[in-house]
């Protein structure tokens, strides 16, 4: 590099204000370099900053470049960028690839990553790497991380275990007793219980004993993924770190009472909830069933589930605990999985209840006893029978 270079690098270069997620600091050791400052090129520094790699953006405006920059990266000119490392990923769309023809010979020689998606299949006669390589001859130009999206590379790899199985086991367990809600409300404001129930709402309760038996089919697959934990080579590789790291540096760490009061009740929490989601199960075999009178079949099946629902909904909420109001969490302004899937049970509980608050219970158990609002006044004959 010129001393001419060199200075254009220092007078260009910028510090940034710090990203949300707080990035160890690199060992600097080979520098790479990431044109366009968007939503790839930011998430793809923060990647390679993260595996120790410095990181210069190549930008157009690189003293106004956006603050949620991951912070140790430095962000200069197109031309300055490229003179500071061999690997150059383009970032930008390929409708602004024109930008590159004035840096050919800065750029000969360089290894160029082609990281751009069209937005429709032969969109252009040519590909955009061939097209990238036209543009810049002197490069040697490569395909890559155009399959990666700016969201997975932000947020890590999925977690089955984390992300998967009891998301999906929650949300399904709501659906389970959300038309029951929603058919109690509908009674309500009818005043009548000898009315059909629009077709959907009949479909949809005919179909609570599957969902209930994936819910729990999801369930167990979570239980077993939290079991095998401790023998995953990555869980053991990290606690042998820490441990030995403690040791080697002399240190010592306290015994935290309130993490230890959380991770009890949170598991506290999940296994009461699946020791039911259990009960549930085996009370919605066909043999067990028949054994059941009605009224100890309704109580599992809708006092228990819905405590169920309660238990499952609480262990999710102790999971999220203070990360509800940490800012970090909400990556690129979203909420979590696990914490978007507390929506619907959250709904089903509030509406359950107010269905069990006494006026309203009252009501309710009256209808499905037979009583009708305003039966005295209507004339018998107005009323839409139940069976045809
Ligand atoms: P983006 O958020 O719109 O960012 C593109 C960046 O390109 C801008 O921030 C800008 O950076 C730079 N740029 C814009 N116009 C320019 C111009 N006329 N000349 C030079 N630079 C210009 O787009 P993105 O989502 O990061 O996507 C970038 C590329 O990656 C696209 O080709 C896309 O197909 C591909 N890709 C994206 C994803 C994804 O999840 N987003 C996934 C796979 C592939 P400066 O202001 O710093 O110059």
């Amino acid at each position: 590099m010129t001393g001419q270079e060199r200075s254009e690098e220092k007078s260009e270069c910028v510090s940034l204000s710090p990203m949300m997620e707080a990035v160890p600091a690199p060992p600097q050791s080979e520098r790479v370099c990431v044109f366009g400052t968007g939503d790839l090129g930011r998430s793809l520094g923060l990647r390679l900053l993260q595996a120790g790699y410095g990181v210069v953006f190549g930008s157009r405006r690189p003293h106004s470049s956006s603050s949620l920059l991951p912070h140790g990266a430095q962000v200069l000119g197109h031309a300055a960028a490229s003179q500071s490392a061999h690997l150059i990923f383009i970032a930008v769309q390929r409708e602004h690839y024109d930008f590159l023809v004035p840096l050919a010979n800065q750029l000969k020689g360089k290894v160029l990553v082609d990281l751009s998606n069209n937005l429709k299949k032969n969109q252009y006669p040519e590909a955009n790497a061939e097209y990238l390589q036209s543009l810049v001859p002197g490069a040697e130009v490569v395909k890559g991380f155009n399959t990666l999206s700016a969201w997975s590379l932000q947020n890590g790899p999925s977690d089955a275990n984390r992300q998967v199985c009891p998301i999906v086991s929650l949300i399904m367990l709501s659906l389970c007793y959300l038309p029951g809600v929603l058919a109690s409300f509908l009674q309500l404001y009818r005043g009548t219980k000898y009315r059909r129930f629009p077709n959907w709402l009949d479909r949809w309760m005919l179909c609570r004993k599957q969902l209930g038996l994936l819910s729990l089919g999801f369930a167990f697959l979570h239980v077993l993924y939290t079991l095998i934990i401790p023998i995953r080579y990555s869980v053991m590789f990290w606690v042998t770190e820490h441990t030995v790291s403690l040791i080697r540096e002399n240190r010592t760490t306290m015994f935290d009472t309130t993490t230890a009061w959380h991770d009890d009740s949170y598991l506290s929490l999940g296994i009461l909830g699946f020791g039911l989601y259990v009960l549930l199960g085996i009370t919605s075999l066909p043999s067990v069933i028949n054994a059941l009178s009605w009224r100890e079949f309704s109580f599992v099946q809708s006092k228990l589930g819905h405590l169920t629902l309660l238990l499952c909904t609480a262990h999710t909420y102790l999971y999220g605990w203070n990360r509800f109001l940490s800012s970090s969490t909400y990556k690129w302004y979203t909420p979590p999985g696990y914490m978007l899937c507390l929506v619907l049970p959250s709904v089903v509980l509030l509406l359950k209840l107010l269905l069990i608050t006494p006026c309203v219970d009252r009501t309710i158990t009256r209808i499905r006893q037979g009583w009708e609002r305003g039966a005295d006044q209507r004339n018998p004959k107005d009323s839409q029978p139940l069976i045809p």
